[in-house]
């Protein structure tokens, strides 16, 4: 029987935080993890030079059944303790755009930031270890493994969410929190991208691989990033952000011009270049493809815009500043960044992550009812719900 303070299941950006601050304590820690390799999820983050937080991250960027939940762990250990952090290594970052922050050469600097911090804590890590089972014991816990059988004081489970099966994410921290009696509240998939309703997804097919400027809006909250349209539907930060707000039959709002108004340049364009053709007066605002499609999808004439009516314009015009499409799926966890719900934050204290029923029991990171907006956030959760927990495992 192998003896240690904490055992923390999971070698992502949760487990490998708290096994460093649960060290730098004095305490004996081991993280335990299925994979070959630790922090696959942060190596494929951020096209591979990870987004590893916001410069304005609060808790209004979560969702979480109990959105209050968060408001402890993300004002003790904030974006800028990270960024510290970050510079203590002497890894170089940059802003990309709206606070988000990320590596100059590679993700793996993250990674490798975490192990040393792990290394000097003495906090040790070991892969390719399978979890057999999870007992109570009269001092903790015993976790029964294929390197085998430990017993600890503290438990954290640092499992994530069911997104990227293929890279090792599993349902294990969901199962263990039930099996402890604590609640996990139904999960889904977020910041995805959306399938299309086949008569939709052949009349865009044609658009695929096309970005644009838009604000999109469903359940009352909107995001002004860019949209990329796919071979299998829309994509892009602002499908990806709706996504998390999205549920089945619920239709997006997705506006086209959040600069210009069709309105307003139809009209102008009637006085300036009354002969010009409608896809070419919208042709500057939008790529050509996505004129051509749209003016047939929606029967608008293509003709010299003097002919345009007042009505017609008005039409183009709405149906550019709030484009309804009814989304028939998600690509689900597939290639999901995120999974929305988890275990129940109502089960959890919010000053030591540790469960109100089971004492030494912890939940950390993305296995729990806390999911940010796309941006740095769920990185940003990962460390403020690691280090809560590492001050008190
Ligand atoms: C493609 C992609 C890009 C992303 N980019 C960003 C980004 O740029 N910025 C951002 O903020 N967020 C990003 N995210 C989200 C972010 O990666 C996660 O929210 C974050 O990694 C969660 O950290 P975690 O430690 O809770 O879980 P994870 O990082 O998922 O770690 C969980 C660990 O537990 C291990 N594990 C799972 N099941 C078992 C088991 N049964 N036994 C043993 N070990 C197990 C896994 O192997 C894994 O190592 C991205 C996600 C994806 C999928």
């Amino acid at each position: 029987m192998i003896q240690k303070d904490v055992i923390i299941i999971g070698a992502g950006a949760a487990g490998l935080f708290c096994a460093a601050e649960a060290g730098k304590r004095g305490r004996s820690v081991e993280v335990l993890d299925h994979g070959k390799k630790v922090g696959r999820k942060i190596l494929m983050s951020g096209g591979g030079r990870c987004n590893f937080t916001n410069m304005y991250a609060e808790p209004a960027n979560f969702l979480s059944e109990n959105p209050h939940f968060c408001k402890s762990a993300l004002s003790r250990y904030t974006q800028w303790d990270f960024i510290a952090l970050v510079a203590e290594h002497g890894i170089p970052y940059h802003e990309k755009t709206l606070g988000q922050l990320f590596c100059d050469n590679s993700a793996s600097d993250i990674v490798d930031m975490l192990i040393s911090e792990c290394e000097k804590a003495g906090a040790k890590i070991t892969t390719r270890c399978e979890i057999l089972g999870v007992e109570k014991s009269d001092s903790g816990f015993a976790v029964k493994t294929s390197q085998g059988d430990y017993a600890c004081e503290s438990l954290v489970i640092a499992t994530g969410g069911l997104s990227m099966p293929k890279i090792g994410a599993t349902p294990f921290g969901y199962k263990i929190a039930e099996q402890f009696g604590l609640k996990v509240l139904p999960t889904r998939a977020g910041l995805v991208p959306f399938t299309l309703h086949d008569s939709d997804k052949e009349a865009l097919e044609a658009l695929s691989g096309i970005a644009v400027d838009t604000s999109a809006t469903c359940n009352d909250k909107s995001f002004r990033e860019a949209m990329l349209f796919t071979h299998r539907g829309l994509s892009g930060p602002s499908m990806l952000q709706v996504s998390s707000y999205w549920h089945p039959g619920d239709t997006l709002h997705i506006d086209l011009q959040p600069t210009e108004s069709a309105a307003e340049y139809l009209t102008q364009a009637q006085k300036d270049n009354p002969d010009a053709q409608l896809s070419t007066v919208l042709g500057r605002y939008y790529p050509k493809r996505m004129v051509q499609t749209f003016i047939e999808m929606n029967d608008w004439p293509n003709e010299p815009v003097k002919r345009l009516t007042h009505s017609q314009i008005e039409q183009i015009d709405s149906t550019l500043s709030d484009w309804q499409v009814a989304p028939n799926g998600t690509e689900g966890y597939r290639t999901a960044e995120v999974t929305l719900g988890g275990v129940d934050t109502d089960e959890l204290s919010s000053k030591t992550m540790m469960s109100k029923k089971v004492d030494g029991l912890f939940f950390i990171g993305e296995v729990v009812d806390v999911t940010g907006w796309l941006g740095g956030f769920n990185f940003q959760w990962a460390w403020s719900s690691a280090w809560a927990a590492g001050q008190y495992v």
